[in-house]
């Protein structure tokens, strides 16, 4: 369902409540607009598609029309703003907590790698990182030192920071370390290859994925789809506050008065008038919405792609929530959630006829993966589920989709972060948001509902109102803010 927009040029409204217009109705919009709402603003939210939920969303599957994600979405325990976003607005039941991670070794052994929750951090580390079956003690404890070298702020000098990944490592950690540990983790949790990604966004994701908190390196799966919780949920939950949301309009143009304030935003021949805007929308789009007020994104901003390779197959071929497979070509597997009316069969003990087990495949830092050839992708991917699930050998592949979004995430290389811009802008009224704005953090869920935070706070401190959108990461206890110099 969406909102007319109703103001025509001509109609300025003359109420007295502030008019925030918000362009983009993805993760960093919705945190925007959540921030904003029950603080006096009246807000209204455009989005382009017919569904919010920008790259957190799903598609309808062809065969039964049931929602599925276009690929898979985990945070981090980490993920404070994020995990408060879903808290506050209802959705928090809808993420489930996997305290366990689950590797798979090239050889097919299995870990279950918990972090203890009774030591103080970094101890929590300890069953985790010595865990993983696949690594004789050396390796576990070359790793250790590893994560504990990266930390160390003062070990991190100014050059370093230039450095990729792969160049920082490759001199400090034995190849098979970075092969079946760091090359996974770094390009699941950043969506980068190790080649390009910078050891500065690794060191983010070492700190305050890991070695922060007992509960920083917990993985929070969604258990309903996407397009529900954000598409549906959430923008039930805004318009349930009082927001308006106006799907499936896009914004051609900010209108703005002699003094170069922003007063409105264009949508075709309607114009909404606003007293601020927060234009929430990646980063071509806002290039061509606001092109004067971008550093030169096109030579620094590069998109990283991200593969989903869904399969159904005609029984279950994995008995784990989720598993990280390294040395492979596919990265993370995750169990597809059943569906309702599955449980509900079950429920009503009926036997369910030509029952599907949804899993996915999802694949980082994709880029000319099998030579871009999707028959040899799926082949491959079948090939190693089934070298390492027995249960997948009886199995029957019934049908599959692989789902590429080539622009997925935005490659963090070394020195981004001197080039995303801030949410504030040089025109007063108008902020960005977005996961490639300057957040600190990768960009990901969090990055985007932070950087949706971040510009409702730039907005309030316009309005002279207390700012306090954006919540604390996980408490550091004292030895760790000593580690790594905070
Ligand atoms: C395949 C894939 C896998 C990922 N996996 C993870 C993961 O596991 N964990 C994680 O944390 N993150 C993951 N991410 C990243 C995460 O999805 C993004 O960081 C986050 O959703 C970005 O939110 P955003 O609001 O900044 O941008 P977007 O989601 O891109 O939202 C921008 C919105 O603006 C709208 N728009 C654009 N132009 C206009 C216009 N002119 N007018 C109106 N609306 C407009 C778009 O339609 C879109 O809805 C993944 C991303 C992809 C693609």
């Amino acid at each position: 369902m969406t909102e007319e927009i109703q103001n025509k040029k001509s109609e300025h409204p003359t109420d007295e409540q502030q008019r925030v217009v918000i362009v983009g109705g993805g993760l960093a919009g919705l945190s925007a607009a959540t921030a904003l709402l029950g603080r006096g603003f009246k807000v209204d939210l455009i989005e382009s598609r017919r569904q919010c939920g920008g790259r957190a969303a799903s598609f309808e599957d062809s065969e039964d029309g049931s929602l599925v994600d276009a690929c898979q979405h985990v945070a981090m325990g980490c993920c404070t703003n994020f995990l408060d976003l879903c808290e506050q607005t209802g959705l928090g039941h809808y993420l489930r907590r996997d305290r366990t991670l689950w590797f798979i070794g090239p050889d097919g052994s299995r870990s279950a790698c918990t972090p203890a929750g009774w030591v103080p951090a970094p101890l929590h580390l300890v069953p985790l990182l010595f865990g993983m079956n696949h690594f004789s003690l050396l390796e576990k404890a070359a790793l250790s030192w590893g994560m504990v070298r990266l930390a160390v702020r003062q070990k991190l000098g100014e050059g370093d920071s230039e450095l990729t990944a792969a160049q920082w490592l490759r001199s400090r950690q034995p190849e098979r370390v970075i092969q079946l540990f760091w090359q996974p983790v770094i390009e699941s949790a950043l969506g980068e290859s190790i080649d390009f990604v910078g050891i500065t966004a690794v060191r983010k994701v070492v700190v305050d994925g890991f070695l922060a908190h007992p509960k920083a390196a917990d993985l929070l799966v969604p258990t309903e789809p996407l397009g529900e919780i954000f598409g549906e949920k959430l923008v039930a939950w805004l318009r349930g506050q009082g927001a308006a949301v106006h799907s499936g309009q896009a914004a051609t143009g900010i209108q703005y008065d002699e003094s170069g304030k922003a007063t409105g935003v264009l949508c075709g021949q309607d114009v909404l008038w606003a007293d601020a805007v927060v234009l929430a929308v990646p980063w071509r789009a806002a290039k061509r919405l606001v092109p004067k007020l971008l550093p030169p994104v096109d030579e620094s901003f590069v998109g990283s792609p991200i593969t989903a390779v869904h399969l159904w197959f005609d029984q279950k071929i994995f008995d784990l929530p989720h598993a990280v497979l390294v040395g492979r070509v596919s990265q993370w597997v995750f169990q597809g959630e059943e569906d309702e009316s599955a449980r509900n069969e079950k429920a009503c003990h009926a036997q369910p006829k030509d029952v599907e087990h949804h899993c996915q495949v999802v694949i980082s830092a994709s880029r000319g993966i099998c030579d871009g050839n999707r028959d040899k992708l799926l082949e491959t991917v079948v090939n190693e589920l089934q070298e390492i699930f027995p249960a997948a050998r009886g199995a029957r592949l019934i049908r599959s989709r692989i789902v590429t979004d080539p622009t997925a995430v935005l490659s963090v290389r070394p020195g981004i972060d001197r080039v995303r811009p801030n949410q504030k802008t040089p025109v007063e009224n108008l902020f960005l948001a977005g996961d490639w704005t300057q957040t600190g953090w990768p960009s990901t869920m969090e990055g985007a509902v932070r950087s949706g935070r971040l510009a409702a706070s730039q907005l309030l401190e316009l309005a002279h109102m207390k700012n306090d959108c954006v919540v604390k990461d996980l408490h550091k206890n004292a030895f760790i803010r000593l580690l790594v110099g905070q």
